[in-house]
């Protein structure tokens, strides 16, 4: 039996796809906090699947990259520890200048061979003891491109 993959990012209007017929129909799985893994479905079309349903919105990577962030007229080095399409998190001594919620402007240097450099600008979300979370909110074209293709398991 096909099985499609379906990223849930709300569990109250999953989208599912029929791959045989292509009709979308929204189904509600809250009630099954990301404990539903799996569950067949039959379309209008007559033909059935199975949905796999995948929780984790972002792969996220173990990193160890330079970069850097942008806090007013400061730049603060950064080892970016993790990254995501969704974020990253780092360690770096701008902790100290930054709460939930600000934005900042962030850099990192992949280590691709074409040491492709990724710019953003983020929103804080998790500061802590020489650490910072952040999520992206602006990324330029080339930056999305070089981190879909640096992130790809
Ligand atoms: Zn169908």
């Amino acid at each position: 039996m096909i099985e499609q993959k379906v990223y849930v990012k709300n569990p109250e209007e999953v989208v599912i796809a029929c791959p045989h017929c292509g009709l979308t129909r929204k189904a509600n799985i809250r009630r099954h906090p990301e404990s539903l893994k799996r569950a067949k479905v039959r379309c209008k079309c007559g033909k059935s699947f199975v949905v796999a349903f995948e929780y984790r919105q972002h792969y996220r990577k173990a990193t160890e990259l330079k970069g850097s962030c942008v806090v007013g007229s400061n730049t603060y080095g950064m080892t970016v520890k993790s990254l995501s399409l969704g974020g990253l998190g780092g360690v770096t001594s701008a902790y100290r200048k930054l709460k939930e919620g600000d934005m900042v402007e962030v850099e990192v240097v992949l280590d691709d061979h074409r040491r492709s450099r990724i710019r953003a600008l983020c929103v804080v979300r998790q500061v802590g003891d020489h650490f910072l979370g952040v999520q992206f909110q602006d990324m330029d074209q080339e930056s999305k491109r070089q981190l879909g293709f640096y992130l790809m398991p």
